[in-house]
C-alpha cells in the first residue's frame, strides 16, 4: 500500500445560525499530507466517533467542554485508526491507535497524543463505545460522581444511547437494587429491558416524565445519571431518596430549547433531601481508566455487557451521523466507519 499525500476531511464552512445547523454549513474538502516530521504518525482511520458535544462545538458559545470548531478548518474528534507510516519509534506501522483526529479518512498526528489500543483484547470499534470515552463517562459518572454503592437503584437518562446502555449495564454488575431507565419511542423502550437488562424504562415522549419515573420507580431512587437535563431532571429530584445524588452528564434537550424553563424552585428538594449534585467531566478522572478498562474487558469477554454500535458508512455520511445522534438516530453508539475494509 503506498503512502497518500492527500485525504478528504469534513471542513465547518460556515458557523450555524440560530436555527440550528444545515447540511451545508459542511464540506468535504482535500488535505494534504506532508512528509512526516520526527515523533508523528500516519493513520488510516478506520472509525470516528460521533458525539453530542461537537452540536455545541458548531456554535460560538460554550454548550460544551471543548474548544470550538473552526470556520474553514476541518472539524476533530475521536477516531481510531491503523499506523500506515510512523517517524517515532514508540509506536510501530501497523499499531492501532486511538486519537483526537477524526472526521477525515486519515491523520498525522503526533505519537505523543495517541493511544495504542489492543485489538486483541475487545474489537476495534468497542475502543472508541463500552470500552472508550463514552464507557469511560459511564463508568466514573456512576462511582465517583454519582457515589453509587451496592444495593441503590439508579435511574439514567437517554438510556439507549452510549454513555446510557452502559451505565445501566454497569449498575446492575455492581449490585444496584433495581435499575431504570428512559429513551424516545416504545422500540427503544423494549430494548432497554429485553437487551440491555434494565428492570424497566419509560419512553419520555409518551407522557409527563414525573408520573411515568414513579411508574418504573415507586419506591424511589438513589442516584440519577442525567444525560438530558429540563423535565426529566425535576422529574428525578421528585423521585430522589433522602442522601440520594444526580451525577449531571449532559444536557441535550437545553440543545435547541428556545424558551428555557424557570425550574429553580425545584431545587428545595436538594435542601430538604440533603441531595447532592455534581457535575462530571469525564477528563477529570483518568486515574480510573486502568481499573475500568480491566474491569469492561473482562466483563465484555464473559459475554456480561454487550456493545452495540450504529454505524454510518464513509466519510461522506459524517453530518448526517452528527444530526442523527442529535435526533435520537442510534442505539447504543453512533460511529462512521472511515475505512470500508475495517
Ligand atoms: P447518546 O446518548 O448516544 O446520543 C444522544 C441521545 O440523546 C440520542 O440518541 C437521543 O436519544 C437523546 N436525545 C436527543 N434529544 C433529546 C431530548 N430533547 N431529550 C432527551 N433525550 C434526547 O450520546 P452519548 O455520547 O452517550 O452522550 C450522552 C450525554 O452525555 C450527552 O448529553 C453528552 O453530551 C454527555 N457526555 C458528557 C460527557 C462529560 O464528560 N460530561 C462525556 C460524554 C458524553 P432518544 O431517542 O432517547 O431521544
Amino acid at each position: 500500500m503506498g503512502i497518500p499525500e492527500v485525504t478528504r476531511a469534513v471542513f465547518l464552512k460556515q458557523r450555524t445560525a440560530q436555527s440550528g445547523p444545515e447540511l451545508d454549513d459542511f464540506e468535504i474538502r482535500e488535505l494534504a499530507l506532508p512528509a512526516l516530521s520526527s515523533g508523528e504518525l500516519l493513520i488510516r482511520n478506520a472509525y470516528m466517533s460521533v458525539d453530542p458535544s461537537m452540536r455545541g462545538r458548531l456554535e460560538a458559545t460554550e454548550k460544551h467542554y471543548t474548544t470550538n470548531f473552526i470556520v474553514d478548518q476541518p472539524l476533530d474528534g475521536s477516531a481510531i485508526g491503523q499506523v500506515i507510516d510512523s517517524a517515532d519509534s514508540s509506536i510501530p506501522i501497523g499499531a492501532h491507535v486511538r486519537h483526537r483526529m477524526g472526521w477525515r479518512d486519515h491523520a498525522i498526528i503526533p505519537a505523543s497524543t495517541a493511544t495504542v489500543v489492543d485489538i486483541d483484547i475487545a474489537p476495534l470499534n468497542t475502543w472508541l463505545g463500552i470500552l472508550g470515552q463514552t464507557g469511560f463517562t459511564a463508568w466514573a459518572g456512576l462511582l465517583r460522581t454519582g457515589e453509587f454503592k451496592t444495593g441503590e437503584a439508579v435511574f439514567v437518562s437517554a438510556a439507549a444511547g452510549a454513555v446510557g446502555t452502559a451505565v445501566g449495564q454497569f449498575a446492575r454488575l455492581l449490585g444496584a437494587s433495581r435499575v431504570v431507565g428512559s429513551a424516545g419511542g416504545e422500540a427503544k423502550r423494549a430494548i432497554l429491558v429485553d437487551e440491555f437488562g434494565f428492570d424497566d424504562a419509560f419512553d419520555y415522549r409518551a407522557g409527563p416524565a414525573g408520573e411515568q419515573l414513579k411508574r418504573v420507580a415507586p419506591d424511589g431512587i438513589d442516584v440519577y445519571f442525567d444525560n438530558v437535563g429540563g423535565d426529566q431532571l425535576i422529574a428525578a429530584l421528585d423521585a430522589l431518596r433522602v442522601n440520594g445524588r444526580v451525577a449531571l452528564c449532559g444536557m441535550i434537550s437545553n440543545f435547541e430549547a428556545t424558551n428555557p424553563r424557570n425550574d429553580i424552585s425545584k431545587l428545595i428538594s436538594v435542601i430538604l433531601k440533603r441531595l447532592t449534585i455534581r457535575g462530571i467531566i469525564v477528563r477529570d478522572h483518568e486515574d480510573m481508566r486502568p481499573e475500568f478498562e480491566r474491569q469492561v474487558a473482562a466483563w465484555l469477554r464473559e459475554g456480561k455487557v454487550i456493545s452495540k454500535d450504529t454505524i454510518y458508512e464513509g466519510l461522506e455520511h459524517a453530518v448526517e451521523a452528527l444530526f442523527g445522534v442529535m435526533a435520537g438516530a442510534n442505539v447504543g453508539k453512533m460511529l462512521v466507519r472511515l475505512d470500508p475494509a475495517a
